[in-house]
């Protein structure tokens, strides 16, 4: 299993990223100093870093100078809430592979990762998921039902995406909010709602089941047909 060390002294930001990437099939650890995650990483099975550059004992630009200076080449994506072209730069010349500036949305996350990750082979990168007549490529950023093509906005897509990476589970209205529009929004809003109505729409009302007083549910969209995870 590809394995990714978090590196953020934010423990609401660290939460939230390790709990969105453990459902997107990665496991995680999370560490809040540099010290740790440069031990972590020596020591290998690392795939990929998360590193915030506020830390509390180090820059997070010395942690990445360090493992740089080491020949590791890991991949490292920066997440800061310094948002300047300089931190770009300089987070980019350090050696990052990527920087995702503060507030970010998971799904904006999740996309660098596996841009990062393509081409490791460390198995988690699934490209297409199915269930019954549903199919969501992941790389070609496309739906189909059945033999149909069906145009999704990048917020629907993300909607879809979870709802097949969990068949037949109940997903709560807090749980798609926080993975698919991100720790900053509003817990009391109505967006999910209105969402899931946007995706019946295009997918057709009986692939999405409500779960009174719960949420909602991708439902069995066949006799006889399995979910299954297509590995590209
Ligand atoms: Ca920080």
């Amino acid at each position: 299993m590809t394995h990714i060390l978090i590196v953020e002294d934010e423990e609401r930001i660290a939460a939230f990223v390790a709990k969105g990437l453990r459902g997107a099939g990665y496991s995680t650890t999370c560490v809040t100093r540099g010290r740790e995650a440069l031990a972590l990483i020596r020591a290998g099975g690392v795939h990929l870093v998360i590193l915030d550059l506020g830390l509390v004992d180090m820059d997070g630009f010395d942690v990445l100078r360090r493992v740089r200076d080491e020949q590791n080449p890991v991949p490292v994506i920066v997440l800061t809430a310094r948002t300047s072209v300089g931190d770009t730069v300089a987070g980019l010349e350090h050696g990052a592979d990527d920087y995702v500036p503060k507030p970010f949305r998971f799904e904006e996350l999740l996309a660098r990762i596996r841009l990062r990750l393509r081409g490791g082979g460390h198995g988690a990168d699934v490209a297409v998921l199915t269930h019954g007549p549903l199919q969501l490529d992941l790389h070609a950023r496309r739906m189909r039902v059945r033999d149909r093509d069906v145009d999704l906005s990048a917020r629907e897509f993300a909607l879809a995406e979870m709802f097949l990476r969990h068949p037949g589970r109940v997903l709560t209205r807090e749980q798609l909010l926080s993975q698919v529009w991100g720790y900053d929004f509003d817990p009391g809003s109505n967006v999910v709602d209105v969402y899931v109505r946007y995706l019946r729409r295009k997918l057709g009302a009986e692939h999405v089941e409500t779960v009174r007083g719960l949420g909602y549910r991708l439902v069995d969209a066949g006799v006889g047909e399995q979910p299954e995870l297509a590995q590209r």
